[in-house]
């Protein structure tokens, strides 16, 4: 029987989880084009970032894959030619397809503020962090103080996670870098009135008070209009420093647009009630104009259910309607604390932090058995530098975790 050629356009929560429902089927051949062999587990980045594990965040995707016998194309995707149903990447390959998902995640954005996209460090990568990273050591070497502030941008759970947990990372490398009795400025900035304008007010609030008591100043209803070498302009006035890190903006990937797919009001892809945006092409995640779309949880969701409508096209059967799931929304501020919510529950503290760690576990059970699923969940514990300073300093001095 002639396979059904599934091809899977990225190697993210979405067409990850999306090539592990359909590997095993011998109904499929399937093909992931993706930009890097490795996948990204973005919630840990920032904890990566922060003095975590590399291999808590970057897995190599053959972890998933092997002896899976689908076919990975480590080349980004550039083109769809509809007729004659093939995706051709950078590199001039064509993969052609009976069906199509299409998974790329979404892209910075610094909305054109001026000196930005230069000035400011990003935590949304394997690269980007490993550089800001280098950073923050490199200046205590060189200037054996820490700078006069460091300064997150966005009020969202990924500035979020990163503020609370930087003052007590700042302190730990300070000590041993040897820098003694020097105060950290960590200040947060958001656009909006309140911070994580996409979630319950409460939580905000509650968030807010966390993170002044870690020392982290926030500013709310600030908006950040320049950025140079020495200082970031917010709201007309500069705040010294030479550690800005851009959390504050994201926009849908590039290849939609340059391939001439139908974009929603929001920037996303319009898809109907099977997540389909034409016929035979599906998209999924972050890209598809879905309520919870902009979630690694609606990611795997999305994944699972363009998955199994695809069975049913393969069997004749009609497809099933997208079913919404609200995702849970649980956000660590520094250590052993976390905001947990869903719907009307919420909990702040440790029992938020708990669920922290479950919702990770949880998460990689998606991709993995429980036994490797739970070696690759005991890689958030560990600490790693890759400052040769601290790497000889690091015995006996251990970091508090931030959850
Ligand atoms: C720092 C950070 C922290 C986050 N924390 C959380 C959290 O705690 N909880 C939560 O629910 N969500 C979180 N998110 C959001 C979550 O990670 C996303 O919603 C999720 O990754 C979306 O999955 P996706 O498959 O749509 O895209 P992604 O996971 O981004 O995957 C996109 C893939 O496409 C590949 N790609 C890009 N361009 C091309 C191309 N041209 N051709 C082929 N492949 C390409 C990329 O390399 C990548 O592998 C976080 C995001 C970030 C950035």
């Amino acid at each position: 029987m002639k396979k059904h050629r599934v091809v899977i356009v990225g190697g993210g929560f979405g067409g990850v989880k999306a090539a592990l429902e359909l590997a095993g089927d011998d109904r499929f051949s399937v093909t992931l084009i993706t930009t890097s062999p490795d996948f990204t587990y973005y919630p840990s980045l920032y904890h990566t970032a922060l003095g975590g594990r590399r291999a808590g965040s970057i897995i190599p995707l053959s972890d998933f894959f092997e002896g899976k016998g689908l076919t990975v194309i480590v080349d980004p995707a550039e083109t769809v030619d509809r007729k004659a149903k093939t995706i051709t990447t950078k590199s001039g390959e064509k993969a052609p397809y009976d069906s199509a998902i299409f998974a790329l995640g979404v892209i910075t954005n610094y909305f054109g503020i001026p000196g930005l996209e230069e000035f400011s460090f990003g935590i949304k990568s394997d690269k980007e962090i490993k550089e800001f990273k280098k950073h923050l050591h490199t200046q205590l070497i060189n200037e054996m103080k820490p700078d006069l502030n460091y300064v997150v941008v966005g009020g969202g759970p990924t500035g979020i996670e990163l503020a609370g947990a930087l003052p007590g990372y700042l302190k730990h490398i300070m000590k041993l870098h040897g820098i003694r009795g020097r105060a950290v400025h960590v200040d947060l900035v958001e656009a909006n009135p309140r911070l994580l304008p996409r979630l319950p007010r409460d939580a905000g609030r509650v968030i807010k008070r966390r993170l002044r008591h870690l020392g982290v100043k926030v500013y709310t209803n600030a908006r950040v209009e320049g950025a140079s070498a020495d200082a970031l302009t917010v709201s007309g006035k500069p705040i010294q420093s030479h550690t800005v890190i851009w959390t504050a903006g994201v926009t849908n990937h590039p290849f939609f647009t340059a391939n001439g797919f139908t974009i929603a009001k929001n920037g996303k892809v319009a898809v109907d009630i099977y997540q389909r945006t034409e016929p035979d092409m599906y998209v999924i995640g972050d890209n598809a104009n879905t309520p919870y779309s902009g979630m690694a949880q609606t990611a795997v969701e999305d994944a699972k259910q363009v998955a199994a409508n695809l069975r049913r096209v393969v069997t004749g059967r009609p497809l099933k309607e997208y079913k919404v799931h609200e995702p849970w929304s649980v956000i660590p501020v520094g250590h052993r604390w976390a905001a947990a919510m869903r719907g009307g529950f919420r909990t702040y503290g440790l029992l938020g932090a708990f669920l922290r760690r479950a919702s990770d576990f949880v998460a990689f059970h998606d991709y993995q058995p429980f036994i490797e699923a739970g070696h690759q969940w005991a890689q958030q514990f560990g600490q790693e530098e890759s400052c040769d300073h601290c790497r000889r300093q690091f015995a006996g001095d251990e970091l508090k975790t931030p959850w």
